[in-house]
């Protein structure tokens, strides 16, 4: 009887301690941080290989680690660095995609600018709006009718 009451027990926390690590109700979809943006993730993983090669040279004073194997991991912190630099520098000036894209948008402003009639352009101030308006977009003093 009391060892039967002992399994029981043990076979409810054992059901109750694996539950969440069984579970499958997680679809998959990690929460990630607000300001996961790709430029802070660079970011943010610049600052842990400056924190590893920070935590290298303390290891170094302390003599814990080989001169070779501090020269080598050293070295693959500095080209993991200036990597993710240049990705950031990279991600700063955008892809080719997206100056293609403003290039277009850049000629198709100027076209509308150059096809905007003149009627439309302040005696006032001089401001050319873009649209027939009543009011200038600039100064407000209003405009004759078209
Ligand atoms: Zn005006």
């Amino acid at each position: 009887m009391f060892l039967g009451l002992v399994f029981v027990i043990a076979a409810a926390l054992c059901v109750f301690v694996a539950y969440p690590l069984l579970s499958t109700q997680d679809d998959g979809k990690a929460v990630l941080p607000v300001d996961m943006t790709p430029a802070a993730d660079l970011k943010r993983r610049r600052m842990v290989v400056y924190d590893n090669m920070r935590d290298l040279e303390f290891e170094r004073q302390a003599k814990k680690i080989g001169e070779t194997d501090y020269q080598a991991l050293r070295e693959s912190y500095r080209a993991e660095a200036a990597r993710l630099m240049a990705a950031s520098q990279e991600l700063e000036r955008g892809s080719a995609e997206d100056r293609f894209i403003e290039n277009q948008v850049a000629a198709r402003r100027a076209r509308v600018k150059a096809a905007a009639p003149a009627n439309y352009a302040c005696k006032k101030c001089g401001f050319n709006n873009p649209v027939p308006v009543k009011y200038c977009g600039n100064c407000g003093s209003p405009l004759p009718k078209a």
